[in-house]
């Protein structure tokens, strides 16, 4: 089992680390999903409980879409194929397995979309709670599929660090489970394990560059801790460089790589709500991490993903345009010199869009609220909804 160890990095942020050795790695053979990974995951022994097959998800080669970019090599890791079709699921399962193990019985997250609905459909699997807290400017059509879901989502006025802030508050207030992303250090571990596929999908060595879409970080730097920690255990030599990918109306971090002031952020200014985040909850250790990797930032125009979205779909691989923006930073990457075109490249293609499912029996509930924790209880004082099944 994960004898794990709590530490702090160098921005406050709780790190969990391991007694590395090749003993940790999984013997070659075997499904591959997320949970066997497991001795290098913080859960005991046992069975898992988290009832949604989780990883394993396809590394496609592509000449097609190599050619498109102008290298040579191109491998797209899709990460669409999960129980909510986007990366969050990897997080939200190991935050409720672990969950499970403890007994929890309400999960709160605060999302731009996607680890709200990933937290939905798996708090709904596990006969948990989940209570939501979005920016109100929300895509409808993901707001109703949480409800759907037996979710309790509100929307926020104050917008998406206000959403945050609450969540937070109402789990230390009232003791629910916190997925939130980057605080609650789960989410990085259950994020890594993308980074040990790609590994393994590669014959258990590293590519030179794997490129991502940057949000809130904990995607790019769960990846890299991921390859960091195959290193410590001895089964690379070194890390990938990592470059991370925002959008032009929403970067921050691209900014803070430039050494630029903040500026205005425009998030309702992209399609790539998943990566639309004015204030990333780990945006420094992120930036940190790519520096570290001699790995760059890149930030593409609505024009350059949706012409990426559009080669990808050409290609077979479904995408929103926040999953797209990885396949957009590699051109961008390529034009800028970032990339070489003899160099080995993986792309994390993060989401696609997702369908709504016909009603079920245990609807949930939507309000709109100012960013206050009384307004939070009267609300759900309000509904005596009963758990999802
Ligand atoms: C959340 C998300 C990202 C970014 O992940 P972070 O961990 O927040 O940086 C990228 N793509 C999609 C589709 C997402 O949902």
């Amino acid at each position: 089992m994960g004898r794990a160890t709590v530490a702090r990095n160098d921005h406050g942020d709780d790190l969990l680390t391991y007694d590395y050795g090749p003993d940790l790695l999984p013997a070659p053979g075997g499904p591959l999903d997320m949970w066997r990974y497991r001795d290098l995951l913080p859960i005991g022994t046992g069975s898992v409980r988290y009832p949604l097959a989780v990883g394993g998800s396809p590394l496609l080669c592509s000449p097609e879409l190599a050619d498109q970019a102008g290298i040579e090599r191109l491998w797209v890791k899709d990460e669409t194929h999960g129980p909510s079709a986007s990366n969050k699921d990897r997080a939200t399962a190991l935050v409720l397995e672990s969950g499970l193990r403890s007994g929890a019985s309400v999960i709160t997250t605060s999302s731009t979309g996607n680890a709200a609905i990933a937290t939905a459909i798996g708090a709904a699997a596990c006969g948990v709670r989940a209570v939501i807290f979005v920016p109100d400017d929300c895509m409808p059509s993901k707001v109703e599929l949480m409800r759907r879901c037996g979710a309790v989502v509100f929307r926020v006025r104050q917008g998406y660090r206000a959403a945050f802030e609450l969540s937070r508050q109402a789990s230390a207030e009232l003791g629910w489970l916190d997925r939130n992303t980057g605080v609650n250090p789960l989410t990085l571990e259950g994020k890594k394990t993308v980074a040990f596929e790609v590994w393994e999908q590669l014959g258990r060595r590293a590519p030179d560059v794997v490129i991502l879409p940057v949000g809130d970080g904990p995607t790019l730097v769960g990846f890299a801790k991921g390859f960091n920690e195959l290193r410590a255990c001895g089964a690379v030599p070194r890390v990938p460089r990592v470059i991370g990918v925002q959008a032009t109306a929403c970067q921050p971090l691209v900014r803070a790589w430039r050494n630029e002031p903040p500026a205005p952020e425009d998030p309702a200014g992209t399609a790539a709500d998943g990566i639309a985040v004015p204030v990333p909850s780990i945006g420094g250790w992120t930036v940190d991490e790519v520096r570290r990797t001699g790995g760059a930032f890149v930030a593409v125009s609505e024009d350059e993903l949706r012409a990426a979205g559009r080669i990808l779909a050409g290609c077979g691989v479904d995408s929103e345009p926040a999953g797209a923006a990885s396949y957009a930073g590699l051109r961008r990457a390529v034009r800028d010199s970032l990339v070489a075109s003899n160099e080995e490249v993986v792309v994390l293609v993060t989401g696609r869009e997702v369908s709504l499912t016909p009603a079920s029996a245990s609807n949930g509930a939507v309000f709109t609220i100012d960013a206050d924790l009384g307004e939070v209880l009267s609300r759900m004082g309000g509904v005596d909804l009963p758990l999802p099944t």
